[in-house]
């Protein structure tokens, strides 16, 4: 088992990641947590497919394991599932002594996170993620949030888990689109933080090339996440790097209606418009956005887009959250692997759609 120590001021913790990590994880928590109740929070998917191994194993230590199962998706981290798992966690008797787990993809940890802060003002929680997204980066740092109608995680708070587990072998009944959307991520990882890793990246040749090795692109990307929030909990520094491609992929997800280009997908297009923006600049080495595209592309992402109102693209791009008055923060690449944020008027960001 592979374990990445998270140092924070307050609450550092463990990322432990192994394959076949799940049957063990009651012998794991047994190690540390001497409460009687646990309560799972997952959507009714991964609950199909995983809890029964998750339940079985925490039995094992004598728990009494109750479940909390939503929907699935995006409609999920909503005010009402939330209100929903505060009554729920009411219900199982669930106090300040017990745990949650947060058993599921990115939602559910968003969720189940902002629900184990809030509650009782605040309950210790798990999270042990099922997607790549969620293994490579939404389950480590803190953030925690629901949507409300103003926008995407507009209501939520910082709020640690004790640790994270994270069983690569879950991955193995995550559809190759779900895979292939975390793995954009994992690409903006590499691209911000780690040239060696990058490369490695790149020579990969396929999504099933990426599931061989998907072990060390989880840990490769679980170090970085740590790195950086060890050094920027509260996202006022270096943490931001980790918007990279955010900016422009919003402002497309937006564009879109959320309906032609998933999260990842969207952050893909994104690297790569900024990438030939700060290259035709002069900020970026040249070939650097040509790379970006060619890994998205071996892991079947998409790499060209069509925007034929560039003004309505830029208004969406302009509501980013690292948006100022009159100017906006970007991640911008020297080359791949070293990441910089800079400061730029809104009315510049046209030149990167030229
Ligand atoms: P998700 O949680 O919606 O999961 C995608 C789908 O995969 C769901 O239908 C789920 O049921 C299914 N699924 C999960 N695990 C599975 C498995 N092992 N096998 C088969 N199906 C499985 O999506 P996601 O991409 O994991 O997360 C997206 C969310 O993460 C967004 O809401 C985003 O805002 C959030 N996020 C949070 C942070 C953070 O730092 N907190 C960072 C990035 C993204």
């Amino acid at each position: 088992m592979s374990t990445i120590n998270l140092k924070l001021k307050e609450s550092s913790y463990n990322v432990y990641i192994e394959q076949g990590l799940l049957p063990n994880i009651g012998k794991l928590i047994s190690e540390w947590y001497k409460g009687e109740r646990i309560t799972i929070i997952t959507d009714s998917s991964v609950d199909k497919l995983h809890s029964n191994m998750l339940t079985a194993s925490l039995s094992r230590y004598a728990y009494y394991v109750s479940k909390i199962v939503i929907a699935p998706g995006e409609k999920s981290k909503s005010i009402e599932t939330l209100n929903y798992i505060y009554n729920s966690l009411a219900e199982h008797g669930i106090t300040r002594n017990n745990l949650i787990i947060a058993f599921g993809g990115g939602v559910i940890g968003d969720v189940a996170g902002f629900a184990a802060a809030t509650y009782m003002r605040g309950i210790p929680y798990v999270q042990v993620p099922t997607t790549v997204m969620s293994q490579l980066d939404s389950s480590i740092g803190g953030k925690t949030a629901i949507n409300i109608e103003a926008g995407k995680n507009l209501a939520g708070c910082f709020y640690q888990p004790k640790a994270v587990y994270i069983d690569t072998d879950i991955l193995q009944t995550l559809p190759d689109k779900l895979f292939s959307e975390g793995l954009s991520e994992a690409i903006k990882y590499g691209a911000i933080k780690d040239t060696e890793f990058f490369s490695r990246l790149l020579g990969m040749n396929s999504i099933q090339d990426a599931r061989e090795h998907i072990n060390d692109i989880i840990f490769n990307c679980a170090g970085i996440k740590c790195d950086v929030v060890g050094k920027d909990e509260y996202d006022t520094g270096e943490r931001m790097l980790l918007n990279f491609g955010h900016t422009f992929g919003h402002g497309i997800e937006r564009y879109y209606n959320f309906e032609k280009y998933s999260h990842g997908e969207a952050v893909g297009l994104g690297m790569i418009i900024i990438t030939r923006g700060s290259e035709a600049m002069g900020i970026t080495k040249t070939g650097t956005a040509d790379a970006i595209k060619e890994a998205l592309a071996k892991f079947g992402l998409p790499y060209t887009y069509s925007v034929i109102n560039k003004e309505k693209l830029l208004e969406f791009v302009k509501m980013d959250k690292k948006s100022e008055d009159g100017s906006i923060k970007l991640i911008l690449l020297k080359k791949p692997g070293h990441a910089f944020v800079d400061k730029i008027l809104k009315d510049d960001l046209i030149k990167f759609l030229q």
